[in-house]
């Protein structure tokens, strides 16, 4: 979560809200990719961190699959990256701080543990919660 929140805070240059993801290998020891929001400085609407990070993982893998992959967040994923998450069939989804306005993994909405999907991955949520929320209460703040 560490990593995720350096990456986060990379978003910031670029005037996106800084949310950073990482994900990891299947034995948890090596960082296979990491994202950040680049959504104003690319002008693409899909450009989460989530989905940046995990589309880099499947690159550095050569396969779509992220079978028994972590993926790091330090925001609680909107629907769009909830269905990444499903699609990429990563293992494991730890976040920081919930998001009550958008949240689709537990929040507002459960979209990946939702029992009519054939994959569902463990989700962690809370880890550094505080730390996570307070970059984007700052960065809210700023604006
Ligand atoms: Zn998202």
């Amino acid at each position: 979560m560490r990593l995720a929140l350096d990456e986060a805070e990379l978003a910031v240059r670029g005037g996106d809200v800084p949310v950073g993801a990482v994900v990891l290998s299947a034995d948890g020891t090596t960082v296979l990719a990491t994202g950040h929001n680049e959504r104003e400085a690319t002008g693409d609407p899909t450009a989460h961190a989530e989905v940046l990070a995990v589309r880099r993982a499947a690159a550095e893998l050569g396969q779509w699959r992220l079978t028994d992959c972590t993926l790091v967040v330090t925001l609680e994923p909107c629907t769009m990256c909830a269905g990444a998450i499903v699609q990429s069939r990563v293992d494991r989804l730890v976040y920081g701080a919930r998001d009550e306005k958008a949240g689709a993994t537990g929040s507002l909405w459960d979209v990946v543990r939702d029992r009519r999907l054939n994959h569902r991955p463990e989700v962690i949520g809370g880890v550094l919660d505080d730390e996570c929320a307070r970059l984007l209460t700052d960065f809210f703040r700023d604006r």
